[in-house]
């Protein structure tokens, strides 16, 4: 009979991997861990969680510039982004220790090494020589960001040394207007640093509501973030002080830092796959079933590497069902409907469901429902900006297939709204529902008139 020397080994110790190492020990399997970094893995490290404590930082410009109408004086404002980054890495260090000793408590032996598979059942750790086998692998490895490929792309940092920082920039370019470009570009923004957005694309934060792209594009131009859509970086240089970013159009930024947002990739190009014959996808991504079984049978792939929905709580998700499929013995799929997500930018974005192009790509017919307006709490501060709140109902079954927010609070509204989207609520039981006043959140049940496209004036293009 062959013999291993774990029930299960897991590959990486970010969000899938401690969550997949501490349930199925505690489920009584032995197992063991690898982490060739810092537990914790990208979003305790260098993701959501110090992406957070900077949004959190970078977002007090604005409520000391609401306060002064509440009657508070505000001179002589300073920051110090040494204090700030100092602190968030503290707290980084502390999650780092809280995530270790969960898996030391429940019995999860860890390996702070990098591993690789040799074959299905072994796995080779650095600076040992002996050879691991393991029942059953779990691939948790994440992903990295990935620099596009032009002259000069050695001086991009990505959002890895975004928290490595010593100081700020006076100015930056950020390449890229995904959500963590955007995260960002709202972060330096606000702390006061000169941001220009070079985006290849022809609006913002693609796949989203078209609403949600067209509204924060809009508050990030009043609040002086430059974004530049169609615009293709051709080379960056070094020059004294800083760098120069020039263009495909022609045109050129001088700039103190360039951050490349554009993008992640899995990572599966280090770890062996290709011993154990594992299946890749199209971007390099573990090929996984419903149960997150690769292409080989004992070995199984949860988070970023799957490349389904690269959020935490969806890492998080998938390893609970593995840990329970494979050592609870209760299958257990993952759906992954209805995920709400938000983008930290400021104003935010909280979304759940189908934007309403994809709803009509789809072929339902729908019903828009949709309120801009002015939050109570910046008709005194002064603040000239809207928020936005908006419904898409399946006409047919008049279920509330997506739920857009713009504005204060916005991932906060949309993680409550979530649970009823995902119990298929109707915008029949949206309309029962009592507001809760006086609440930015109440518009979401108190939403009364579909939403008509203006009317052409006759004569105009869209009027033939
Ligand atoms: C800047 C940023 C902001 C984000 N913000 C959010 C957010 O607000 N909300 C949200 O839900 N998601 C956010 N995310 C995404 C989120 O961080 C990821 O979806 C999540 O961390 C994925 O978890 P994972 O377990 O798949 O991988 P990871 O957390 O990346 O963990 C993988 C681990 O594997 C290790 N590893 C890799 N190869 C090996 C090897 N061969 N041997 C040993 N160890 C290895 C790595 O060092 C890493 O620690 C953000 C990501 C970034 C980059």
């Amino acid at each position: 009979m062959t013999s291993y020397d774990f029930d299960l080994f897991v590959i990486g110790a970010g969000s899938g991997g401690v969550r997949a190492g501490r349930l199925a020990a505690e489920l009584g399997a032995k197992v063991a861990i690898a982490e060739e970094y810092r537990v914790g893995g990208t979003c305790v490290i260098r993701g959501c969680v110090p992406k957070k404590l900077l949004v959190y930082g970078s977002r007090y410009a604005g409520a000391f510039a609401d306060a002064r109408n509440f009657g508070w004086s505000c001179d002589d404002l300073r920051f110090d982004w040494p204090t700030l980054i100092g602190n968030v890495r503290r707290e980084v260090d502390r999650l780092n220790e809280v995530y270790t000793r969960t898996l030391e408590k429940a019995g999860v032996e860890l390996l702070l090494t990098r591993a690789v598979l040799e074959d299905k059942n072994t796995v080779r750790v650095a600076n040992s020589d002996t050879p691991i086998r393991a029942k059953t692998v779990l691939i948790a490895t994440g992903g990295h960001p990935m620099v596009p490929k032009l002259p000069g792309a050695e001086h991009f940092i990505t959002s890895n040394e975004c928290f490595q920082l010593e100081q700020l920039p006076e100015s930056i370019v950020i390449a890229g207007a995904g959500y963590i470009g955007m995260e960002f570009a709202s972060i330096f923004a606000g702390l006061g640093v000169k941001v220009t957005v070079l985006h290849r694309g022809d609006q913002i934060l693609r796949n989203f509501d078209a609403d949600l792209r067209d509204g924060l594009a809009e508050a990030m131009d009043k609040r002086g973030i430059a974004i530049r859509i169609n615009t293709d970086i051709a080379r960056i240089e070094k020059e004294a002080g800083g760098f120069r970013v020039h263009c495909k159009n022609g045109d050129s930024v001088q700039v103190g830092l360039v951050l490349a947002a554009t993008g992640r990739l899995p990572n599966t190009m280090t770890v062996g796959l290709q011993n154990a014959g594992v299946e890749l996808g199209w971007n390099g991504h573990i090929v996984v079933d419903e149960f997150s079984r690769s292409s080989v049978e004992n070995i199984y792939a949860v988070g970023d590497v799957t490349d389904r929905v690269n959020l935490t709580p969806v890492a998080i998700h998938e390893a609970t069902a593995f840990a329970e499929t494979v050592f609870n013995d209760m299958a257990t799929p993952v759906d992954h409907a209805m995920i709400p997500t938000a983008v930290f930018s400021d104003p935010e974005i909280g979304t759940v469901g189908l934007s309403e192009e994809a709803a009509r790509e789809m072929g339902h017919v729908v019903d828009i429902y949709k309120i801009a307006f002015r939050p109570l709490k910046y008709t005194v501060a002064g603040r000239d900006e809207k928020m936005l709140m908006k419904l898409v109902v399946d006409m047919e079954s008049d279920k509330v297939l997506g739920c857009h927010v713009l504005g204060p609070d916005a991932a906060e509204i949309v993680q409550m709204a979530a649970i009823a989207l995902k119990m298929g609520a109707t915008k029949a039981q949206f309309d029962a529902t009592m507001a809760l006043h006086p609440s930015a959140g109440e518009e979401l049940v108190t939403l009364r008139h579909k939403w008509e496209a203006p009317t052409p004036m006759a004569g105009s293009d869209a009027a033939a």
